[in-house]
């Protein structure tokens, strides 16, 4: 049997899964460290992921007509590039998925090689592409990503001028410069073509909607 939303029902869904992630979040909240709740740093990454996300759609739209649903893509974007942060004070869903290794494992791991690239994405794109939606959500969380990466990869760079010296891990944690400006771009790279192969992949069923062909 098939769920079949009306229009009303589209927007109160996405909204619902709102609420219920941020219910998870002052759960896991309950136990975790409080943050403030505007930080420049975070409106920057998100500012940066609002320019790559429009670039994104921009390009989407030169060979598709389809193109992924704003709530559920911004939604994903924000969580990828910067979090939720005007919306939670503490929390996992307070930072931006990359920085969840902060959030996890403390500052020390930051910048794990993990969490700056594009593997979770890859996994959450794959295994959400036929869910419309989630799917969705999982390509806004890949183009965040990439912005996330390319702005930490410039702000590291610009404040450690000397990035490339021998043992010295800035930009990711254990990774020699040269190498971690490569596994940065590349990553960014993965996650938006990730995206963008995803965006273009309309499942049938949404194709023949789109088409009117209910
Ligand atoms: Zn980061």
């Amino acid at each position: 049997m098939s769920i079949r939303l009306t229009p009303l029902g589209r927007m109160v869904v996405p909204v619902l899964v709102l609420v219920g992630l941020i219910g998870l979040n002052g759960w896991l909240s309950a136990t975790m460290g409080r943050g403030p709740w505007l930080d420049v740093d975070k409106v920057f990454h998100l500012a940066i992921g609002i320019v790559v996300s429009w670039v994104f759609y921009y390009l989407l739209r030169q060979k598709h007509d389809a193109v992924p649903h704003y709530g559920f893509f911004g939604a994903g974007m924000m969580l990828g590039a910067s979090g939720w942060f005007p919306l939670v004070s503490q929390g996992l869903l307070f930072s931006a998925l990359p920085d969840w290794d902060i959030t996890l494992f403390g500052i020390g791991s930051h910048r794990n090689p993990a969490f700056h690239s594009a593997l979770i994405p890859f996994f959450l794109v794959i295994g959400l592409l036929h869910y419309r939606g989630m799917r969705d959500f999982a390509i806004g969380l890949s183009v965040g990503v990439c912005s996330h990466l390319l702005v930490d990869l410039c702000q590291s760079a610009s404040s450690h001028p000397d990035w490339y010296r021998p043992n010295f891990y800035p930009i990711v944690r254990g990774m020699y410069g040269p190498f971690a400006v490569l596994w940065m771009l590349g990553n960014a790279l993965i996650a938006a073509g990730l995206a963008y192969g995803a965006a273009g992949r309309q499942p049938a069923l949404v194709r023949m909607e789109r088409e009117g062909f209910e």
